[in-house]
């Protein structure tokens, strides 16, 4: 069965009307800023997108675009003013930065309350807890696709491939707080193979095109794939879509998977954000 992010990212709008009723009551669009340092094409792309799909659903999403020569300093500087416009809810930095910035120093720059891919410590570590925060929206994409399709977690293995900040860590955190029994592979894995051959679900983060092959799961396991490659013009994942589909229980596609799901939990977060911020202005 394929599971399919558009149906998730419509359960997601629909649930979180109320909400949103709730602050267009008090006056507020919910917005977001996407903070894109330098000129990354692909990038672009999928920014322009969230500024339209942002609008279709009555909110707001404002690209800035920065000079990749501009210092760690500046942005840092550029985000500190960011974090004092009470217009903006939300802040998003597309990654990746240019070389001369450490992306821990502009996470930990960001407001925690405006941080809604959670990446600041603060927000990190309520994660690591099991506190209510931010979850990262790739990954809690994730969790709504496997919440909405019913998919059981308790006791079963996940295999997660990748342990990335933005995607595998904190995919694999969820995972637990939904009491999988995670086993996290990364570039230093000896036997994958191995592993993945017992995985219910895995969940292919690894960064690389078609890397998942059908004699590296289960017959009936269930198939995550969060990665997005052009090739030649084809977008294609990190799993070998048309050599598992037969083999395993459901699988995801690409495109129409979980990239479709990650703008609608963004949204989601940046409706929580402008809640929390104009809650307490009133
Ligand atoms: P990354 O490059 O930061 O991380 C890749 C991870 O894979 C690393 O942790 C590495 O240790 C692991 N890895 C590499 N080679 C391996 C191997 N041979 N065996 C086992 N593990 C190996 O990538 P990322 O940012 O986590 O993204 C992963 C994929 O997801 C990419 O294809 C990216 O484009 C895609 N992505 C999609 C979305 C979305 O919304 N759908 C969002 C973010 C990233």
């Amino acid at each position: 069965m394929l599971l399919e992010g558009s149906a998730v990212a419509q359960k997601i709008i629909a649930d979180f009307q109320p909400q949103l009723r709730e602050l267009n009551e008090l006056g507020v669009v919910p917005t977001l800023k996407v903070l894109i340092v330098g000129g990354d094409l692909s990038a672009l792309s999928y920014v322009r997108m969230i500024e339209r799909r942002f609008d279709k659903n009555g909110f707001k999403a404002e690209i800035v675009h920065l000079n990749e020569k501009m210092t760690e300093t500046e942005l840092i500087d550029y985000i500190q003013m960011v974090n004092q416009d009470d217009q903006t809810h939300g802040i998003l930095v597309q990654m990746p930065l240019p070389k001369h910035m450490k992306e821990e120093n502009i996470f930990a720059a960001l407001l925690p309350v405006k941080d809604v891919d959670g990446c600041n410590p603060i927000n990190a570590g309520k994660l690591v807890l099991g506190e209510d925060t931010y979850n990262p929206c790739t990954p809690y994409g994730i969790i709504k696709m496997i919440d909405h399709y019913q998919i059981p977690t308790e006791g079963k293995l996940a295999v997660v491939i990748g342990r990335s900040n933005i995607v595998g860590k904190p995919i694999s955190l969820l995972m637990l707080n939904k009491n999988a029994t995670v086993v996290i592979c990364h570039s230093r894995t000896k036997n994958l193979k191995e592993l993945t051959l017992q995985g219910d679900i895995i969940i292919a983060a690894v960064g690389k095109p078609q890397f998942l092959k059908a004699d590296m799961v289960k017959p009936e396991a269930v198939v995550i794939d969060v990665g997005i490659h052009d090739i030649e013009g084809k977008i294609v994942g990190d799993v070998d879509f048309d050599d598992l589909q037969s083999k395993v229980a459901h699988i995801t596609p690409v495109p129409g998977g979980v990239g479709s799901t990650t703008i609608a939990t963004l949204m989601e977060n940046t409706l929580k954000a402008a809640l929390a911020q104009s809650k307490k202005s009133v």
